[in-house]
C-alpha cells in the first residue's frame, strides 16, 4: 500500500458513510468489507449480516438485470471481469430483489487492487445507486414511446392496444383499459393484455364474471368515483381477500398470482375518460410509488389522446358532414372573397343562378347575376364592414314580371374571418323560397275564393266573384261563360285595366260551340278538357274567330297567354273560364292546375247553388205534396219507397215509417206497380175494410212517382147501382111473372076455369101487386130517406096497442110451423114515436123474424119499458146472421149470401129503411144473432 494520510480507522469510517455501497472481495470471491448502503443496496439491514452471507448465497437474493433489461450472468458482473481482466470494470446493473421484486439499479465500478508482484490482492467495489435516475430516464424512454404512439394514431382503441403492448411485460404483467363510453356513459373494456397468453384467459374470465361496474370495492369503480389514482403494492394476502366478492373471485385472482395492482384515470382537463389498470402476477414485481406516477402520466397522455382522438373524429366527421352538406345541400352556399367574387358555390347555388359552379369561381356577384347584384352587394359589404351576420333576408328578383312569378329567396349571409380574427370574406345560405311562396299565394287564392263560393249561393254571383279574384292575382283579363247546350253565356268578366274591361264588354256575350265548332274549342266543352295556349298560336286566334271572335277587339284586349278551363260538374260542363295574360309565354302547367283546382272548387260552388236551389223547389214541391188529397209516392230507381204523403197514410192507413225506405214491391204488395202511364184501378185492405184505389204513375229519371186516389166511395154508388139493378129486377119479375100469368090464363078463351080458379087467379094478381107495391113503397121510401124528403112526426104512441096491431097482421099469412108470441106490460107504455114509421120498422123486423125461420119456430115480440124508455124486442128460431155481417146488414140493398140464407127472396131494403127510421126517431137498432140460433133485433125508444 502506498502511504497513506489516512488512518486506517478513519478511512472505514468514511466509507461506512458515504452514500455509495462499497464492497472488497478476495480474489476468491469472498466478501472482506461491505458498508451498509451496500447491504442495503442488497435488501441487507446492515453490512455485518451481508459479511456474514457466502459469495453464493448473496447472489441467491436477486435476479441480475443487464442495462438492456435481460438478466445478466454473473460473470458479466464487473468485479468478476475484474478477476480476468485486472483492470477497472463498469457496467449498469439491475438488482432485482428477490422474492419482493423491488429493482434497483447502479452503476458498479470494480477495481483490482494488485500487490507488488502485481497479485490480484482485493477486488474493491463501488456501487452507485442510479435507481431513480434510471427510473426517471426509462419513464422518459417510455414516455417518449408513448409520445410518438400518441401522436401516431387517431384511432384510440388502436392507440390503447399499443400502449398495452408497451407496458406489458416492461412495466407490468397484465393492462386493461376501460373507457367510458360517450353516448351509454357505461364502462367498455377496450383493452385486456397479459404477457401470458392463458393468463389472459383468465383475466378475461374473471372481468366478465366480476366486472368493476358491478362491483363497489372494486379499485377501477373507486377510481372512477373518487379521480385519484389506486396503488396496491403487496395485493398477495389481505387485499386480494378483500377485493374478492366471493371464493371463486379469489381463486382466479390467486390464479393470476396476483401481486401488486395499480388503477390510473385516464382524466383530461376535468374529464373522466376511463381508467388504465396496470398488474403484476408471476414476475413478483411490486409497484411502488414511482411507478404509480409513471402510470399516472401515462393516463394523463393517454386520456389525452383519447380525447383528441375523439375530437378530431368528431371533428372530421362533422367536417365530413359539412363538406357533403355543401356539396349536395338543397339549399345554396357559397363563398365569397372581400372583392365579392366568388370562391366557393355549391351545385344548388349555381342551379339558383342558372350557371355551373365553375362559372361561378374567380367572377364577382355582378358578373354573375348582374340583376340581383345591385341589391346584394350592399348588404355583402354591410356584412363585411361590421362583421355582423344578416340573418333571413328576404329578396325577390321581379324581372320576369307577371302576375305571380316573380322568384324569391330567404338568405343569412356571415362574415368568414381567417386565422388573425379578420374577416376575409363572406358565407352565404341562400334558399329559393319561390314555390312556397307561390303555393302560400296559391292558397291564399283559394282559401278567398272558398270563403266567397260559401259566402254567396247565388250562380251569377259566385262566377262575379271568380272574376275578381283571379284578376289581377292571376290574370289580367278574365270571361266566364255558362254552357247551355252547345251555347256559352257570358255571365262575368273583368279586366286589370279598366278601359280594357269596357273594350271586353262589348265582345259577344253569347258564343256557339257547336258539332261544327273547331275541335279544340269544342273539346273543353264536350270532354271537360282544359286548353292551355302558352302563347296564342294562329291555329287558336282562327278557331276563336270560327266561333265569332272579334279578332280587333281581342287585339286591343291584348292578351298573349290564355287558359281555357271548363266547370265540370258530375260528368256535366257547366260553363268555361277563361284567363288571358298580357305576355306571350306567361302561363304554365303550373298556372293551369291552379286554375282546375279553382274551377273545380267553382264547379262545386255552382253545383250547390243547383241544389239548394233544387231544394228550394223541391220543399215546395214536398208542402204541397203535404196538402193534396191524392195518395202520392215515390219509388227510386232501386225501387225503394222515398217518399209517402200524409194522403197516402189516410187513405191507406200506412204510415210513413212503414213505406218509406222499404222495397215497394213488398211493402205494396199487390199493388200493380210498374205498369205504365195509364190509370190502374185496385182494391186493397183498408184501414176499414176494402178499398178500391185509382193508381196513376209518371216516370222521372230517377224512379217513378205514383198518385192514386180512393175510389171506394164512387165504387160504392156504382156497386149499389149494379145491385139494385139485379135485385130489384129479379124481386120484380117474380111478382110480375106471376100476375102476367093469372092474368093470361084468365084472359084465355079457350080454357074453362070454374070460380074458384077464378078467385084463385084474382087472388094471385092481387097478392103479387101488392107485393110489388111494397116493393116499390121500399124503393121510393128508401130513396126518400137518402134524399132527406122523409121525416117522421113524433107523437105520443100506444107501442102495445100498435105491438098487437103489427102481429095480428102477421097473422093473417103466417107459413105454417111459424109461432107468433107478444108480451106487452099492462097497461102498456107510450112512447115518442111516429107510429106510421114505428109500425113499418116493427112489420119488416116481425116479416123478416117470419121469413128466416123456414123451419118455423116461435116469434116473438116484446114491448118492455127500460128506464124511461122503452124496448121493443123481435126474438126468432130461425136462420141466424152470420157475425161479420151483423154491421152490413142494414146498409142498402144488402143481403146474406143466398146461401145461407135458403134462397129466401127479398130487396135488401127492409133493415135498411127500419135503422135509419129508427134512427130518426131517436134510436138505434141492434142486432144479436148466432147463425143457426136465430136473431134478436131490438131498439129503444123515448116514452111518451
Ligand atoms: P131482405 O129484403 O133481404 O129481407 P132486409 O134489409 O130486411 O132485406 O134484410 C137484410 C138481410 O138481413 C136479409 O137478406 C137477411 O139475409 C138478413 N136478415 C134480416 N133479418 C133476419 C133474420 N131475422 N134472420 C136471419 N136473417 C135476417
Amino acid at each position: 500500500m502506498s502511504s497513506d494520510p489516512l488512518r486506517p480507522d478513519e478511512l472505514a469510517s468514511i466509507l461506512r458513510n458515504v452514500a455509495d455501497g462499497i464492497t472488497a472481495q478476495a480474489p476468491d470471491g469472498r466478501l472482506v468489507y461491505a458498508n451498509d448502503a451496500a447491504a442495503q443496496l442488497c435488501g441487507l439491514a446492515s453490512a455485518e449480516e451481508m459479511l456474514s452471507l457466502s459469495g453464493a448465497e448473496l447472489l441467491e437474493r436477486f435476479e441480475l438485470i443487464g442495462e438492456d433489461g435481460q438478466p445478466l450472468p454473473v460473470a458479466e458482473l464487473p468485479s468478476r471481469r475484474v478477476l480476468q481482466e485486472r483492470t477497472t470494470q463498469d457496467a449498469v446493473v439491475g438488482y432485482r430483489l428477490l422474492p419482493g421484486g423491488d429493482e434497483r439499479w447502479s452503476i458498479v465500478r470494480s477495481t483490482p487492487i494488485l500487490d507488488d508482484t502485481g497479485a490480484l490482492r482485493l477486488v474493491i467495489t463501488v456501487f452507485h445507486d442510479i435507481t431513480h435516475q434510471r427510473h426517471a430516464e426509462e419513464q422518459i424512454r417510455f414516455l417518449a414511446q408513448t409520445g410518438t404512439l400518441f401522436s401516431a394514431g387517431l384511432d384510440y382503441a388502436a392507440t390503447l392496444a399499443e400502449l398495452a403492448a408497451l407496458l406489458v411485460p416492461r412495466l407490468a404483467d397484465y393492462c386493461i383499459v376501460d373507457v367510458i363510453e360517450e353516448e351509454s356513459g357505461s364502462l367498455r373494456q377496450v383493452v385486456i393484455s397479459h404477457r401470458d397468453p392463458e393468463r389472459e384467459q383468465i383475466l378475461r374470465e374473471l372481468r366478465q364474471r366480476y366486472p368493476p361496474e358491478q362491483n363497489e370495492a372494486h379499485p377501477v369503480t373507486e377510481v372512477l368515483r373518487t379521480g385519484e389514482p389506486y396503488l396496491v403494492e403487496d395485493a398477495r394476502d389481505a387485499a386480494l381477500t378483500r377485493a374478492a366478492v366471493d371464493e371463486e373471485h379469489l381463486a382466479l385472482y390467486q390464479a393470476l398470482e396476483a401481486t401488486s395492482y395499480i388503477v390510473v384515470p385516464l382524466e383530461s382537463r376535468g374529464r373522466l375518460l376511463g381508467t388504465i389498470s396496470l398488474g403484476t402476477g408471476e414476475s413478483g414485481r411490486r409497484f411502488g410509488p414511482l411507478d404509480l406516477d409513471l402510470a399516472r402520466e401515462i393516463g394523463r397522455r393517454a386520456a389525452l389522446a383519447i380525447e383528441n382522438a375523439l375530437l378530431f373524429r368528431a371533428a372530421s366527421d362533422s367536417y365530413a358532414q359539412l363538406d357533403t352538406l355543401l356539396v349536395s345541400a338543397p339549399v345554396g352556399i357559397g363563398f365569397w372573397d372581400r372583392e365579392l367574387r366568388f370562391v366557393r358555390v355549391n351545385e344548388a347555388l349555381a342551379q339558383l343562378n342558372r350557371q355551373t359552379p365553375e362559372e361561378h369561381i374567380g367572377r364577382t356577384l355582378a358578373e354573375v347575376i348582374p340583376h340581383l347584384a345591385p341589391h346584394l352587394e350592399p348588404l355583402y359589404r354591410r356584412v363585411l364592414e361590421t362583421g355582423e351576420p344578416v340573418v333571413h333576408e328576404e329578396s325577390t328578383d321581379e324581372t320576369i314580371a307577371g302576375p305571380g312569378d316573380a322568384r324569391h329567396w330567404l338568405s343569412s349571409y356571415y362574415p368568414v374571418r381567417g386565422d388573425d380574427g379578420e374577416t376575409s370574406g363572406i358565407g352565404g345560405v341562400i334558399m329559393e323560397i319561390t314555390g312556397q311562396r307561390r303555393a302560400d299565394a296559391r292558397l291564399r287564392l283559394l282559401a278567398e275564393a272558398g270563403e266567397l263560393f260559401s259566402s254567396s249561393l247565388e250562380r251569377e254571383e259566385i262566377l262575379q266573384r271568380i272574376a275578381h279574384v283571379v284578376v289581377p292575382r292571376i290574370a289580367d283579363a278574365c270571361n266566364i261563360y255558362l254552357a247551355h247546350g252547345d251555347a256559352l253565356d257570358r255571365v262575368a268578366y273583368a279586366h286589370a285595366e279598366p278601359e280594357r274591361e269596357l273594350l271586353m264588354a262589348e265582345m259577344p256575350n253569347r258564343y256557339v260551340v257547336g258539332p261544327d265548332a273547331p275541335p279544340l274549342l269544342r273539346q273543353v266543352i264536350v270532354s271537360g278538357e282544359p286548353l292551355l295556349a302558352s302563347t296564342l298560336d294562329p291555329d287558336l286566334l282562327q278557331a276563336l274567330e270560327e266561333i265569332g271572335l272579334d279578332r280587333g277587339a281581342f287585339d286591343r284586349v291584348g292578351s298573349h297567354s290564355m287558359m281555357f278551363v271548363p266547370f265540370v260538374s258530375r260528368g256535366v260542363t257547366l260553363g268555361v273560364i277563361t284567363l288571358g295574360a298580357r305576355e306571350a309565354g306567361r302561363y304554365t302547367d303550373y298556372d293551369l292546375e291552379l286554375v282546375r283546382e279553382l274551377a273545380g272548387r267553382a264547379s262545386a260552388a255552382l253545383d250547390n247553388a243547383r241544389l239548394v236551389g233544387e231544394l228550394r223547389r223541391r220543399a215546395q214541391a214536398a208542402e204541397a205534396l203535404e196538402f193534396v188529397g191524392d195518395g202520392v209516392f215515390l219509388v227510386d230507381g232501386d225501387g225503394v219507397v222515398r217518399l209517402w204523403n200524409p194522403a197516402a197514410v189516410r187513405i191507406t192507413g200506412f204510415r210513413e215509417e212503414e213505406i218509406v225506405d222499404s222495397q215497394a214491391e213488398r211493402a205494396l204488395a199487390g199493388w200493380p206497380l210498374g205498369q205504365g202511364a195509364r190509370a190502374q184501378t185496385f182494391p186493397v185492405d183498408g184501414p176499414h175494410g176494402e178499398l178500391w184505389l185509382s193508381l196513376t204513375a209518371a216516370e222521372f229519371p230517377n224512379g217513378t212517382v205514383y198518385a192514386f186516389r180512393d175510389l171506394t166511395d164512387e165504387r160504392a154508388v156504382e156497386q149499389l147501382k149494379s145491385d139494385f139493378v139485379s135485385t130489384v129486377s129479379h124481386e120484380l119479375r117474380t111478382p110480375l111473372a106471376a100476375i102476367y100469368g093469372a092474368a093470361m090464363t084468365l084472359q084465355r078463351g079457350d080454357v074453362e076455369l070454374n070460380d074458384a080458379q077464378e078467385a084463385g087467379m084474382l087472388d094471385v094478381i092481387s097478392g103479387e101487386s101488392e107485393r110489388l107495391a111494397r116493393i116499390v113503397n121500399d124503393i121510393l121510401l128508401a130513396s126518400r130517406l137518402d134524399s132527406g124528403a122523409a121525416t117522421v112526426e113524433i107523437s105520443r104512441t100506444d107501442a102495445a096497442g100498435l105491438a098487437r096491431g103489427v102481429l095480428a097482421a102477421a097473422e093473417a099469412h103466417l107459413p105454417p110451423g111459424v109461432e107468433l108470441a107478444l108480451a106487452v106490460p099492462e097497461p102498456g107504455p107510450q112512447v115518442a114515436a111516429d107510429p106510421d114509421g114505428l109500425r113499418q120498422v116493427l112489420v119488416n123486423l116481425v116479416e123478416n123474424a117470419v121469413k128466416y125461420s123456414p123451419e118455423g119456430g116461435l116469434v116473438e115480440l116484446e114491448v118492455a119499458p127500460v128506464d124511461g124508455r122503452v124496448r121493443f124486442t123481435v126474438r126468432d128460431r130461425g136462420l141466424g146472421i152470420p157475425a161479420s155481417d151483423h154491421d152490413r146488414i142494414f146498409e142498402k140493398f144488402f143481403r146474406i149470401d143466398p146461401n145461407l140464407s135458403r134462397g129466401v127472396g127479398g130487396t135488401g131494403l127492409g133493415l135498411y129503411i127500419s135503422s135509419e127510421i129508427v134512427r130518426r126517431m131517436g134510436g138505434r137498432i141492434d142486432v144479436e144473432s148466432e147463425l143457426g140460433r136465430g136473431s134478436t133485433f131490438s131498439f129503444e125508444l123515448p116514452r111518451a
